[in-house]
């Protein structure tokens, strides 16, 4: 007997349950820093980030662009008991501003009403989606994380989610990458090219905020919010094959923590 059958009779089946059931290893991730306490007097955390994400308001509270962070952990060993890692998977929000920790004034209300209006659109998307996954400018590690998600532990298919290579068929636009300009002319034809309704996320810091190149360079965008209208910004440096499964079902309403057709998630 071939020893790959062995194998595969000895390991049973890897295959993840979750969303159904919870899984103890998507618990296990490390995700986009939180604030977990006050700042020391006299410091300024904000100078330590290599991104601009860390923030410091009118009365000296500090506040995490998640959508900025790049997970890099120079935070966490300076201020330990002003920052920690998040863990789990459920970094992505359906607003640029609700990537901000501590959330901002208003940020609940409009979600909401970005929620609502996201159901009513990917009400027919429910049950048989299709993926189109366009590199604007990525550094290949969201690629990875996204291939993974066809493999037998995430197997996205058992959810019915497949991918496409033509944009004619597709529901979903998953775009990696810092927002390459030349890259912007593609990215646009793709959109336009796919059926509504349909839905953009951002897949990683890069193309939430540009990452570690920031706001604009002579190449790049600063994420690729100015060239498309984004649906889900997923932070992470990369995010994880749980985080993206857990974006794409945050825009089509499956989140099983969610009332029927909500969304849920923030
Ligand atoms: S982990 Fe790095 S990128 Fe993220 S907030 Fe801290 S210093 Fe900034």
């Amino acid at each position: 007997m071939s020893p790959w059958v062995l194998r595969g009779l000895r390991d049973g089946v890897v295959t993840t349950r979750w969303p159904k059931r919870p899984d103890g290893y998507a618990d296990t991730w490390r995700g986009p820093v939180v604030v977990t306490g006050p700042p020391p007097p006299g410091d300024d955390p904000a100078a330590v980030c290599p991104t601009g994400a860390i923030s410091r308001g009118p009365g000296a509270e500090v506040a995490v662009d998640q959508g900025r962070c790049v997970l890099c952990g120079r935070c966490v060993r300076r201020f330990p008991d002003v920052f920690a890692f998040s863990a789990g998977i459920g970094a992505a929000s359906l607003t640029r501003p609700g990537l901000v920790v501590p959330p901002l004034p208003g940020t609940e209300r409009d979600l909401a009403a970005v929620r609502a209006s996201l159901a009513e659109r990917t009400a027919a998307l429910r049950r048989s989606v299709h993926l189109r996954h366009v590199d604007a400018g990525s550094d290949g590690t969201e690629e990875q994380e996204i291939a993974a998600l066809l493999n037998p532990v995430y197997d996205i298919h058992r959810l019915g989610i497949y991918f496409t290579a033509s944009p004619r068929h597709a529901d979903v636009l998953l775009v990696t990458g810092a927002g390459a300009y030349g890259m912007a002319e593609p990215l646009r034809r793709t959109y336009d090219g796919m059926p509504d309704p349909k839905i953009v996320i951002a897949v990683g810091t890069d193309a939430v905020s540009g990452g570690l190149l920031g706001d604009g360079t002579y190449a790049t965008s600063g994420g690729v919010g100015s060239v498309l209208p984004v649906d889900v910004w997923l932070p992470g440096s990369p995010p994880p094959p749980f985080a993206i499964l857990y974006a794409l079902l945050l825009a089509l309403g499956r989140l099983p923590s969610a009332p029927a057709g909500t969304g849920g998630g923030r």
